[in-house]
């Protein structure tokens, strides 16, 4: 997910962290079970904060661009496939956006959970979304120390090609269903600070100015 700013200090930059409907509170852009960041041994923390200087940080106006469709299945794309899903894992997030790699290329990794393998969609297009909506927390690697509760479709089908161009078809829910909304979201130019109520966007800037300022928010 995303990156840090320059000027934002390092400390809970979460992706999208989505709690299911078990209530949990998890993130969707860290992994769920990943310790919080003060528990981190120095090397996990050290190739997080690495992983985390790659993420595009709000503000960079390349996360309100709208990614472009790819056209080559090329290596270069299984590159930056694999690439995309280091950082993600470097990062301990559970979803990554091509564009926050600064990268407009409609691509989006994923692992909703740590036995899952990782899943890449390349063009996709969400063909149907519940009605039945839910609402669970969730952070972004573009937006450190933001957590955020965001109502989104319980369920979603999506078409996507994956990294070698074949058509894929996934149906997801939960947490899973909400990484890839998420997801979506970052190659439209969306952040989670634009499904939330005003009042909400401005407790979240304030929470990642706090973090900015913070003497040590490492
Ligand atoms: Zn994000």
């Amino acid at each position: 997910m995303p990156a840090e700013d320059e000027t934002v200090a390092e400390d809970a930059s979460i992706e999208l962290a989505v709690p299911t409907s078990e209530e949990a509170d998890v993130e969707v852009e860290r992994e769920q079970d990943a310790p919080e960041p003060a528990e981190l041994d120095p090397e996990t923390r050290a190739r997080r904060d690495a992983a985390l200087r790659h993420v595009r940080k709000l503000g960079d106006p390349v996360l309100r661009a709208t990614a472009l469709p790819v056209e080559r299945f090329d290596e270069a794309l299984q590159t930056e496939i694999e690439r995309m899903g280091v950082l993600m894992h470097d990062a301990l997030g559970v979803g990554l956006a091509a564009t926050q790699l600064g990268v407009l290329h409609r691509v989006l990794v994923y692992r909703a959970y740590p036995e899952d393998p990782l899943t890449a969609l390349v063009n996709p297009e969400m063909t149907w979304m519940s009605d039945e909506q839910e609402t669970a927390e969730e952070g972004c690697l573009s937006l450190p120390s933001v957590h955020v509760e965001v109502e989104r479709s319980a369920r979603v089908r999506v078409v996507a090609k994956d990294a070698g161009g074949d058509d894929l078809e996934i149906e997801a829910e939960g947490l899973e269903a909400r990484i890839i909304q998420h997801e979506i979201d970052h190659l439209n130019g969306v952040l989670i600070l634009d499904r939330i109520s005003r009042q909400a966007r401005k407790e979240a800037m304030r929470a990642m100015r706090e973090a900015q300022s913070a003497p040590s928010a490492a």
